[in-house]
């Protein structure tokens, strides 16, 4: 049988590789971004009694009813904004899904979609199985700003996306107000859509408000905004997510949604519609995660790696270049080996595999995980 592949530059992914690496040579896993800690056994209960209960069929496509309700509330009292849950939000099977989805949902063949790089990976293969091309931008090494002026350059007649993604993965860049200033007014009377991929919504540091597209009504009613439970509540392995749009748009998601996954996991919806009531839920998850943070750039006086700024998501990045001059990707498979620590080389988040000599590195791990990797760090000369 002859199969034409829909995407024949594709391998496997590098989380798949270093994981799969780590686990070969017993190494410590600060690569792919999962915590190694528990979720909260609130949460466990819940579901679990959502499952007791008899919450074990189909819910509505759209989401389990009160699960969209409960977030509804919870954007109007974080962002101010009204979103009705009947036509705004759909829950899906993880925040990828939900990006996959509303890049499915607008993109025609040809069409244009900016998309800032280092990009998590999997936007660009979503763009092209779409018959779309991507429009890289570089974001400005090393701070991973938006470059807004070559923002206005790359705009064509056939531009039909923007990419936005804050907390930034694999960087730990955030939009400020200003970039949504410039946004605005680049998006301003054209027909050009946002995608903004918030799943570190609540993993925001040092007191920087988060800038979401949900914040702006006028934005939002162009935007698709896509989110994951399984990143703010410990439990990636649930691949449950949300997407928040305007009517007439979220109308058009759900035809691709519901011939698609048509409907999630029932029990968790059940179950986390109650935990969302709990302000605290989600309070705080960002002094948790700020704590993880600062210990681990603590720890790391102690080698020769120079972290860069990390202001949300649960990723750090830093220079080796006290410490080797090779590629990312070597250096990286080579210290997973030799000295049992798993990253995650920054050139992956390339399409071209710019190679700033950067690695990221996952600090929601167990205090005790991120001490012992940094003890083997320290061993590098
Ligand atoms: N976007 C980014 C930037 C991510 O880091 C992740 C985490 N894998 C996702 C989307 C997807 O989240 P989920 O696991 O819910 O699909
Ligand atoms: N979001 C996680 C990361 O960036 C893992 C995603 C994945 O394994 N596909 O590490």
């Amino acid at each position: 049988m002859h199969i034409q592949s829909k995407l024949p530059g594709a391998g496997t992914n590098i989380f798949t590789v270093m994981s799969g690496l780590a686990t070969e040579y017993n190494a410590v896993n600060l690569g792919q971004g999962f915590p190694d800690y528990q979720m909260s056994e609130e949460l466990i209960s819940l579901v679990n009694g959502a499952m007791q209960k008899g919450f074990n069929q189909y819910v509505p496509m759209q989401g389990f009813p009160p699960l969209r309700e409960a977030i509804a509330e919870k954007i109007s009292g974080l962002y101010n904004t009204a979103v009705n849950p009947n036509t705004d939000i759909t829950i899906t099977p993880g925040g990828t899904y939900a990006i996959y989805t509303a890049l499915t949902t607008v993109l025609q063949p040809g069409d244009e979609v900016i998309i800032f790089e280092p990009a998590y990976d999997s936007y660009i293969p979503n763009v092209e199985v779409n018959g779309a091309v991507p429009i890289l931008i570089d974001l400005k090494f090393p701070e991973y700003k938006i470059d807004w002026a070559e923002v206005r350059k790359k705009i064509t007649a056939r531009t039909k996306m923007i990419m936005l993604n804050s907390p930034h993965n694999p960087t730990g860049a955030v939009l400020s107000e200003n970039d949504i200033t410039e946004l605005r007014s680049i998006v301003n009377g054209t027909n050009i859509f946002i995608c903004s991929d918030e799943v570190y919504e609540h993993l925001i540091f040092d007191n920087i408000p988060h800038q979401s597209i949900l914040r702006y009504p006028d934005l939002l009613e162009r935007s698709f905004v896509c989110f994951s439970f399984g990143k703010v509540y410990h439990c990636t392995g649930w691949k449950l997510g949300y997407c928040v749009s305007s009517p007439s748009l979220m109308n058009e998601f759900r035809k691709i949604h519901q011939f698609n996954c048509f409907s999630c996991h029932a029990p968790s919806q059940v179950g986390l519609s109650a935990f969302l009531k709990n302000k605290d839920s989600y309070l705080t998850l960002s002094s948790f995660m700020q704590e993880k943070r600062d210990h681990f750039i603590q720890l790391m006086r102690n080698t020769k790696f120079e972290l860069l700024d990390s202001k949300g998501s649960y990723f750090i990045c830093a220079k080796y270049d006290q410490l080797s001059n090779e590629p990312d990707k070597d250096f990286s498979i080579r210290i997973t080996k030799e000295y049992g620590v798993a990253t995650i080389p920054v050139s992956a988040f390339y399409k071209s595999g710019t190679d700033n000599k950067v690695v990221r590195f996952c600090f929601s791990k167990k205090n005790e995980t991120l001490e012992a990797a940094v003890e083997r760090l320290a061993k590098i000369s």
